[in-house]
């Protein structure tokens, strides 16, 4: 490790990641792929075609802003400037799902897929029938995936060293409930027992095993989920957004440039007016080194996908000393501008802990809001 150390911060928070050289805005702290990752359930199943390991797009940008949009004569200038690499893509042999190149496929084979190959049009077949269960109990907009959580279990069966596999996935955070808080993961409360319990046995008609019992019992089963539900980092990937990207570092005249920001302006009002804001190809992974960074309200770094597929960049958003705690926003950009009440709520309900970062210190004489609390989601904080 370089330019960076997890060690203990203070006895609320545990783990956190610090630096130990100084970083400048922009600098790249670290990258690193997913020990495991995921599409989510609704996403893959409106089509958003990725590649099954590492969540690259399958489709050119200009496919994917056509069924977006639903404008199939929509034609993209210098549509060469990005890569899909469509021709490189690879399928499985036994049950034709794709990969964007023979690299993932048998990446994906060795770590999980071997035991996790099926004929998914089996309506039959156990994983079907989870994935199904699963859907029908989360809507969109998705934050994790069963489908995440029986790789994970996959990993460690398929492991050369299954114990080994076992304990790399417990040193993630993975605790379910916060006593001092008083705060229960928002998937395991008392009213989705009855679910748990459901997506419990018919995860067990699709994997169990010596190595991976003690995930499967109805306490380790939750422990699981709650592990899932506050490490698991979304990641989102677009061809479009990788275009528009790629668009900007050409050289063109100033006239050229104009034309051009005004028809990607137009092409994004299309898309908006079909597929609203679901636009990206989304879900999500556990990264080992990123999930050691802690929450702020006023983050010094972000998650990047630069790539567009699931390796992860940390990017320093303002300059960064030795020995200053490197934190990221769990929240989104959205979330983030919203009053001190409601940012807590949310950071409480899914990741289980009460914010005392620098910002919501600051704030902490704004009132917990409890008369006008539906208004307070709508609320925007003066101090930005
Ligand atoms: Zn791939
Ligand atoms: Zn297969
Ligand atoms: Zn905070």
């Amino acid at each position: 490790m370089d330019g960076f150390e997890i060690r203990t911060s203070n006895s609320k928070k545990g783990k956190g990641l610090f630096a130990t050289k100084k970083y400048d805005q922009g600098d790249v702290i670290l990258e690193e792929d997913p020990l495991v990752s995921c599409q989510f359930s609704w996403n893959a199943a409106y089509r958003y075609l990725a590649c099954d390991h590492c969540m690259r797009p399958l489709e050119t940008p200009e496919r994917n802003v056509r069924r977006l949009s639903c404008k199939p004569d929509i034609i993209l200038p210098y549509s060469d400037c990005y890569e899909t690499n469509i021709e490189c893509m690879s399928m499985c042999d036994h049950c034709g799902t794709q990969y964007c190149s023979e690299v993932c496929r048998q990446r994906a084979y060795g770590t999980y897929h071997r035991l996790l190959c099926h004929d998914t049009s089996d309506a039959q077949h156990p994983i079907v029938v989870l994935v199904e269960a699963w859907k029908q109990m989360h809507y969109p907009p998705e934050t994790t995936s069963i489908m995440l959580l029986v790789r994970i279990l996959a990993y460690i069966t398929q492991s050369p060293d299954p114990s080994a596999a076992a304990g790399k996935v417990k040193q993630f955070c993975h605790r379910t409930v916060n006593e001092d808080a008083e705060l229960v993961h928002k998937l395991l409360g008392e009213q989705f027992t009855d679910q748990l319990n459901t997506l419990r046995e018919l995860t067990i008609n699709v994997i169990s095993g010596e190595h991976i019992q003690q995930f499967l019992t109805p306490e380790g089963f939750c422990t699981l989920m709650a592990l899932v539900g506050t490490n698991g980092q979304g990641i989102g990937t677009s061809p479009l957004a990788m275009w528009v990207n790629a668009v900007q570092e050409l050289t063109m005249s100033d006239d050229e440039r104009q034309q051009l920001d005004l028809f990607i302006d137009k092409l994004y009002q299309y898309v908006e007016e079909e597929s609203g804001t679901f636009l990206n190809t989304e879900g999500s992974g556990l990264f080992q080194l990123q999930s050691a960074c802690n929450h702020s309200c006023a983050p010094n770094a972000e998650s990047t996908f630069p790539y567009g597929n699931h390796r992860v960049q940390l990017k320093a958003l303002k300059p960064i000393l030795p020995g200053d705690e490197i934190c990221i926003s769990y929240l989104d950009e959205c979330a983030l501008q919203r009053s001190r009440h409601s940012r807590q709520k949310e950071l409480a309900q899914n990741y289980l802990f009460v914010c005392w970062c620098e910002r919501c210190s600051l704030q902490s004489s704004q009132p917990d809001c409890t008369s006008e609390e539906d208004m307070s989601d709508e609320e925007i904080d003066a101090d930005d």
